[in-house]
């Protein structure tokens, strides 16, 4: 059995003004309450856009809630002539625990490479926020039965010269891009087979000590009806979730999903 603890992170994508968000987080700290949720048995995280941090850390340090949070990504840099990008050193002194780095919505939206998602890892490191590393397969690439090569390519060149004492830390989310908001969840056994080989290359890098203290998340679709025959497979320690984490009720459900 592991001593990993389950994550249940929410992205909350583009959605939500910071007036919406003030309303979810306290509908979702009400719902969690109410079912007497154990935060010490499953760690909720919300993932808001930019312009919501500020006031989820006013709510969460003010009422001292235990939902942490974080941010959906940021720049390698850490300040200067970048318009539009957001330091980590920013995310770090909103009080943010977390970062997402190379969502598939990013990776294929705005064209990030495993390159660039590599120095985001080392920034978010660099300023004390630990990274959601996201990798997964399109379609095509599923069909040709190149799940497997395919993310371990992603991990080992936005891992490159990741020292151990960073990686130690790090959560990677496995969303097959074909299941993300298609209502599309890959099965038990599909998820089981892309962690497990994650695991397995963390191993060959790190050593399996390592790897076996990492969560690896799933992502695509999960809602509060499928969380639990994924959370039974024993390389998946949590749920990265986006449409599901919108409504308070549904994601206290995949919280509490034991
Ligand atoms: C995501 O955005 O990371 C995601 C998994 O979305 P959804 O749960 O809506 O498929």
């Amino acid at each position: 059995m592991s001593q990993r603890t389950p994550l249940m992170a929410g992205n909350w994508k583009m959605n939500l003004d910071h007036t919406e968000a003030t309303h979810l987080m306290q509908k979702l700290d009400w719902t969690l309450k109410d079912a007497k949720h154990d935060y010490s048995a499953v760690e909720v995280a919300v993932l808001p856009p930019f312009t919501d941090l500020r006031t989820v850390q006013t709510l969460v340090e003010g009422d001292k809630l235990d939902i942490k949070y974080g941010a959906q990504d940021l720049s390698p840099h850490d300040s200067g002539a970048y318009t539009g990008d957001i330091s980590g050193a920013f995310l770090a002194k909103l009080g943010c625990t977390y970062v997402a780095v190379g969502h598939s919505e990013r990776r294929e939206g705005h064209g990030e490479t495993d390159e660039l998602l590599n120095a985001k890892v080392k920034a978010a490191y660099k300023h004390g926020l630990i990274p959601i590393l996201c990798c997964g397969e399109a379609l095509e690439v599923r069909k040709a039965g190149g799940q497997v090569a395919h993310v371990l390519a992603q991990i080992e060149a936005d891992l490159d010269g990741l020292p151990a004492e960073q990686a130690k830390d790090i959560v990677i989310a496995y969303e097959p891009i074909w299941a993300i908001g298609t209502g599309e969840v890959a099965t038990p056994e599909d998820a089981q087979e892309v962690c497990e080989a994650i695991r397995g290359k963390l191993a060959e890098l790190y050593g399996q000590e390592l790897a076996d203290g990492v969560r690896i998340l799933y992502g695509g679709s999960v809602k509060s009806s499928n969380v639990a025959d994924i959370m039974a497979k024993p390389d998946v320690d949590g749920a990265l979730v986006g449409g599901a984490s919108l409504k308070a009720e549904e994601f206290a459900g995949i919280a509490g999903f034991q």
